[in-house]
C-alpha cells in the first residue's frame, strides 16, 4: 500500500555470493521473482524492493555460513520469519539476501517445572501452543497473525494478552544470535532474574534484524488458568468505554484482555462477519483465575462499566463462545478489507500513558472524521495502545497523502502525551522519521551500537536508521 520505489544499482559480487550460497544450500535458494516478492512485501506495505535472493536456512550452522558469505561480499541480509510485519520491515531497499528461517521450526526443550521453553526462530506462536497444550502451559503473546517467535522477538511484538502477561520484552529470557561477523552469541539464560552485565537480550529484542539473526529463543510460559471468562459490553460513548478501561487498570483488576472496538468497527463486523453486536463502542474482555476470582473481576468491571454508561454487560466461560469473540477481534483487519473491496488497510499504531488514552483516542477519531477518512479503531487499550485501521482508496495519491498526514498528526499527539510512535508494530522503513522525532539524541547511541555490531551495515540496512548521507 505504501509504495517504496527503488532504482538501485546491482550489487557487486552478487554472482559470487549466489554461487557459494547455492553450493551450501542447493535447492534451498531461490531467485524466482514470485519468491523474492513474497519475501519483501509484508502486510499493509507494498514494496518495490525485493531481495536479490531468498535463502532458506535449517540450522544455526547454516545461518553462520550464509552470514559469512554475505559479510565476505558486503551483501545485505534481511532476516525473514513469516513476513507478517507491517512497516516494510522485510523489504530490501539495498537488495541482498532474504534469510528465511521458517524451516528452523523445532521446539528444542520444554521445561515444564521451570515454565520455560527453548525454540528455533521459525516456530510460530500457534504451533508452540499446540505443541505444549497437554502440559497445562501456554505462551500468551498473540499478535493477530500467526507470526514466528523469532520475528516476534525481533519486533518486540505483543497483542491482546499483553495487559496481563507483558510483551516479548518481558517474556524473552534468552537468545542465540548470529552476529554480522558470523559469530554465535548467547544472551541471558533460564534464570528468572539476573544482574550479570549489560542486558543484551533486551537490546536484541526489538532490533528488527538490524543487529543479527536470532537462531534460538528461550521464552517464559504460564499455567493455563483454571477458569477463563470472556465478556462484552457496549457503551453509549467512546469516552465511557475508554474511561472504563482507565478505571479498570487504575483499580488494579488483573484483567487478561481488554480490547476496544469502536462503533464503526462493530458495524463492519456485523455486516461482513454476521455478528449481531449492538452498534456501540464496545469492549471485549477476558478474565483469568479461579472460579471465584474470575467472577469477582467480572463483577467489578461490570460495576465500573455501568458507572460509565456501559449496558448489556454479558460474560461467558464457554470455550466456543470465547473463541468466536476473539476470532472476531483478530479478524478485524480482514473484515474491513472485505467491506471495501479493492481497498487496502493502513494500520496505525500508537501507545500512550493510560491517563492520556481518552483524549488521544477521541481527538484522533475526530481528526479522521474531519479528514473524511474511514478509520475504524481497535486497540489493546489496557496498555494504552490502539490502532486506527484506515481504509485506503486505490490509486488515489491525494487520498493517500491525507492518510499520511493523519498518521503524522496521530503520532505527534501520542508523543506530546508522553507516548510512543509504535506500541508493537515497530519501525521498519515506515516509521524511521517518527523514531528520530521520539528519541532525538538517543538515536546517536542506537547508531553507535549498530556501528559496533554491524560496521559494514549488512544487517537489514535501511531500517530503523535514516540512510547515510
Ligand atoms: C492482521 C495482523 C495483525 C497483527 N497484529 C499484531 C499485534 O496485535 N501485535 C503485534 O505486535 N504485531 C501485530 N502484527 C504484526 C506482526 O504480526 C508482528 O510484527 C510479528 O511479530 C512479525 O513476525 P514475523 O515472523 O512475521 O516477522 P517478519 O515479518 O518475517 O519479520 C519482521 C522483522 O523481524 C526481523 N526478523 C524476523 N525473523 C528474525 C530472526 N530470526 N532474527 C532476526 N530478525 C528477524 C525481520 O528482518 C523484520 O525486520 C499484526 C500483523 C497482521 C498482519
Amino acid at each position: 500500500m505504501v509504495k517504496a520505489v527503488s532504482a538501485r544499482a546491482p550489487l557487486p559480487h552478487l554472482d559470487d555470493a549466489v554461487s557459494k550460497l547455492r553450493a551450501l544450500l542447493g535447492e534451498r535458494i531461490s531467485t524466482a521473482q514470485a519468491v523474492r516478492e513474497q519475501h519483501s512485501t509484508g502486510v499493509f506495505y507494498s514494496s518495490n524492493d525485493p531481495p536479490d535472493v531468498v535463502a532458506f536456512a535449517r540450522s544455526t550452522g547454516e545461518v553462520v555460513e550464509i552470514v559469512k558469505i554475505c559479510a565476505g561480499h558486503g551483501i545485505p541480509i534481511i532476516p525473514f520469519g513469516t513476513g507478517t510485519s507491517v512497516e516494510g520491515h522485510i523489504a530490501a531497499p539495498l537488495g541482498g539476501v532474504s534469510l528465511d528461517v521458517s524451516q528452523m521450526d523445532r521446539i528444542l526443550a520444554v521445561h515444564t517445572e521451570d515454565l520455560d521453553v527453548v525454540v528455533q526462530p521459525g516456530v510460530t506462536r500457534k504451533a508452540l501452543n499446540t505443541h505444549i497444550r497437554d502440559t497445562g502451559l501456554f505462551f500468551p503473546i498473540d499478535p493477530g497473525a500467526d507470526a514466528s517467535l523469532g520475528g516476534m522477538a525481533a519486533t518486540r511484538a505483543s497483542g491482546t494478552n499483553a495487559v496481563r502477561y507483558g510483551t516479548m520484552r518481558e517474556n524473552t529470557l534468552a537468545l542465540e544470535v548470529v552476529t554480522a561477523d558470523g559469530r554465535v552469541i548467547r544472551t541471558g539464560g533460564r534464570a528468572r532474574k539476573s544482574s550479570a552485565g549489560y542486558d543484551l537480550t533486551h537490546m536484541l529484542v526489538g532490533s528488527e534484524g538490524t543487529l543479527g539473526v536470532i537462531t534460538e529463543v528461550t521464552l517464559r510460559l504460564y499455567g493455563i488458568p483454571e477458569k477463563i471468562a470472556a465478556a462484552v459490553c457496549g457503551f453509549a460513548t467512546l469516552e465511557g468505554a475508554v474511561d472504563t478501561v482507565i478505571s479498570t487498570i487504575q483499580s488494579g483488576i488483573p484483567i487478561a484482555r481488554i480490547e476496544l472496538l469502536d462503533d464503526v468497527q462493530i458495524d463492519i463486523l456485523n455486516r461482513i462477519a454476521k455478528f449481531d453486536f449492538p452498534v456501540r463502542n464496545t469492549l471485549f474482555m477476558e478474565f483469568h483465575g479461579t472460579d471465584a476470582s474470575v467472577r469477582e473481576q467480572a463483577e467489578m468491571v461490570q460495576a465500573i462499566a455501568s458507572d460509565n454508561g456501559g449496558g448489556n454487560f454479558s460474560w461467558t466461560t464457554q470455550a466456543e463462545e470465547r473463541t468466536k469473540l476473539w476470532q472476531a477481534r483478530h479478524d478485524a483487519t480482514w473484515v474491513d478489507k472485505q467491506a471495501y473491496p479493492g481497498w487496502d488497510v493502513w494500520a496505525t499504531d500508537v501507545c500512550v500513558p493510560i491517563s492520556r488514552l481518552a483524549e488521544v483516542v477521541l481527538s484522533s477519531k475526530k481528526d479522521a472524521a474531519e479528514a473524511g477518512l474511514v478509520a475504524p479503531i481497535v486497540g489493546h487499550v489496557g496498555d494504552g495502545n490502539f490502532h486506527m485501521l484506515v481504509m485506503v482508496k486505490p490509486d488515489d495519491p491525494a487520498y493517500l497523502a491525507r492518510i499520511h498526514a493523519l498518521n503524522d498528526r496521530l503520532i505527534a499527539r501520542a508523543l506530546a502525551a508522553g507516548g510512543t510512535c509504535t506500541g508493537e508494530h515497530g519501525i521498519g522503513l515506515g516509521k524511521v522519521e517518527h523514531l528520530y522525532a521520539e528519541h532525538g539524541d538517543s538515536m546517536h547511541v542506537m547508531q553507535a551500537i549498530k556501528q559496533a555490531l554491524d560496521p559494514q551495515n549488512i544487517m537489514n540496512p535501511g531500517k530503523i536508521f535514516r540512510p547515510a548521507t
